[in-house]
């Protein structure tokens, strides 16, 4: 209940880790600031500090031209609006007919059909009466009729006489319709913001709309066909015997805020039917229409397959205002940008394009290695190796024949030497003078009871897999034969004069002698150790711990052992832990 309560009281933050330098700082301030150009020059090019509707729009057109043309079995016919817009207009969109097939005076009757894609007969026999299909012109009559000197055909009940043409006229009948104009009238809303506007501006009058022409006027509403078509990359007199679609896009693209208020269209045209006729199975655009009168009480009927180009107006655009809340969503989009200083940096620092050195420094201060304290990780050094050792502990092997998982150079305890030296100043202590001589040899006769994995003969043997370890890798003389380890390690005034320094109030006369042993403890680690790395535990090698326990004995031979702690410390391991 504590812990929870404490959870909320609590705020974490992160540590972060200050490198003083001119070339990095300056890095980052070049990095961050090409960062901050760069949002800026984005925002301001999307607008992205604003809040955007788009267009809601109304399309009407109106075709205006006169042309007079030859048609073929008719004569000379004058064409006006009405003539070739053809029947029927679509919302947004206009037709214009660029080509005609015309068939006059069409009754209903009886007549061959026209010989298409190898229809011919040669009796009766091969006509079926009642029979038709999706691309006769009538119902069958049965019997088989001359169409022109040379075929026959089936005679069918139709509008007579059928339509023969089936190609359209080349060139174009009604190819002048290239001069027609068309103004075409857009009025637009964006609901968001409750702007309307046309794209006749306030500013045209009459007189200008007479006069304005797309090629100097980029706003002007009247458009020529002919330069409509040609802005889509097409020739009119080619598209006009076909026929075709053509789109024309009306853009608006507004800015509604009042320093940079701008609210124009913007046109442009683009083919958007199958360009390759050649290629396509039914290319163009044609319909059929008739006109119907009455002759003598008879109803005739004049056919008319009409080709010509549709224009389809496609109105689309938005409108931007200025937006605060869309302003501060842009802002915090962006901030991750500034990660990549960081990153860049770091990455820096960690290849090897930068100085290797700062690169060491930095990752040390920046990198706390924790360990996961269930795996214990020992530290061992030996006296004929310069680098500590990390091994995993073991429950069967012994610490001495463990292989280790990575090796250390070892970091020297400065402070610890200083005051040592100190402290083995003549004058100091009572027992300078009982220096055992250098050189001492190891036992060259190793004592039976030596165990296999030891090798420097002074070692117990020891039923506990993390206390089998050996001062020595390889064989040779044991680190207690060392004058220093009775200087350093064993020295009752030493380590007297340590733990005073530790309880300097303490009575010197009532010092126990378990203190003492560990205080060895401590001192062995210190000289041998330095400052292990973190999160291990030093292994003190069994010679040592018998030499120690030798000089300073629990009277009643019981010691605790080896016992690595859940939270390792110098203290700890000089506070009686060993
Ligand atoms: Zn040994
Ligand atoms: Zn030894």
């Amino acid at each position: 209940m504590s812990c929870g309560l404490l959870g909320l009281c609590q705020y974490e933050t992160y540590k972060l880790v200050r490198i003083q330098s001119v070339r990095l700082g300056s890095l980052k301030w070049t990095l961050n600031a090409t960062i901050l150009l760069f949002i800026c020059i984005i925002m301001l090019w999307n607008r992205n500090y604003q809040e955007f509707d788009l267009v809601v729009s109304s399309v009407t057109t109106k075709v205006k031209g006169v042309a007079q043309t030859y048609l073929p079995g008719v004569g000379d016919v004058v064409w006006d609006g009405i003539d070739y817009s053809g029947p029927s207009q679509d919302k947004n969109s206009f037709f214009v007919v660029t080509n005609v097939i015309v068939t006059k005076n069409q009754k209903q009757g009886k007549c061959p059909e026209v010989p298409l894609k190898g229809r011919l007969c040669r009796s009766d026999k091969d006509c079926n009466k009642g029979a038709w299909d999706h691309q006769s012109h009538g119902i069958q009559t049965g019997s088989c009729v001359k169409f022109d000197v040379l075929r026959k055909t089936c005679e069918v009940s139709a509008w007579c006489p059928i339509e023969t043409k089936t190609t359209p006229p080349r060139p174009a009948l009604l190819a002048a319709a290239e001069n027609f104009t068309v103004l075409i009238k857009n009025n637009i809303k964006f609901p968001a913001f409750n702007f309307i506007r046309r794209n006749i501006l306030p500013q045209m009058n009459e007189a200008y709309l007479k006069s304005c022409r797309r090629g100097n006027d980029s706003l002007c509403p009247i458009f020529r066909l002919g330069d409509v078509v040609r802005e889509a990359g097409e020739k009119f007199s080619q598209m006009a015997v076909e026929g075709g679609v053509i789109g024309i896009l009306i853009k608006w693209d507004c800015n509604l805020d009042q320093l940079m208020h701008r609210c124009l269209p913007r046109y442009s045209f683009i083919r958007l039917d199958e360009k390759e006729s050649n290629k396509t199975l039914y290319p163009g655009l044609n319909f059929r229409y008739a006109k119907y009168n009455t002759v003598n009480g008879e109803e005739e009927r004049t056919l008319y397959k009409a080709f010509g180009i549709r224009f389809d107006v496609m109105v689309f655009g938005q409108a931007g205002k200025f937006s605060f809340i869309q302003l501060i969503i842009y802002i915090g989009s962006t901030l991750s940008y500034y990660a990549l200083t960081t990153m860049f940096i770091d990455w820096l620092i960690g290849t090897s394009c930068y100085s290797s050195e700062v690169g060491q420094n930095y990752s040390e201060k920046k990198v706390d290695t924790v360990r996961d304290q269930e795996k214990c990780i020992l530290c061992v050094a030996y006296v004929d190796e310069n680098n500590l050792r990390l091994v995993k502990r073991s429950k069967k092997r012994s610490l001495q024949d463990i292989k280790p998982i990575s090796v250390h150079p070892r970091k020297e305890d400065t402070g610890h030497l200083n005051a040592i030296f100190c402290l083995l100043q003549p004058g100091f202590g009572a027992d300078r003078n009982t220096l055992p001589p250098l050189g001492h040899k190891a036992d060259p006769n190793p004592k039976p009871g030596r165990p296999a994995w030891c090798k420097c003969g002074c070692c117990a043997p020891s039923s506990l897999p993390q206390e089998a370890l050996c001062c020595r890798r390889s064989d040779g003389a044991c680190i207690t034969s060392s004058p220093l380890f009775e200087q350093l390690v064993l020295s009752r005034s030493l380590l007297e004069a340590v733990l005073w320094y530790r309880g300097p109030l303490s009575p010197l006369d009532q010092v126990q002698t378990a203190a003492l042993r560990h205080c060895a403890y401590g001192q062995y680690i210190s000289w041998r150790f330095g400052f292990p790395p973190a999160d291990t535990h030093p292994a003190i090698p069994s010679c040592c711990v018998w030499r120690i326990r030798k000089e300073y004995p629990n009277p009643d031979g019981q010691y605790s052992g080896f016992r690595p702690v859940r939270t390792p410390s110098m203290q700890a391991y000089s506070d009686g832990e060993l």
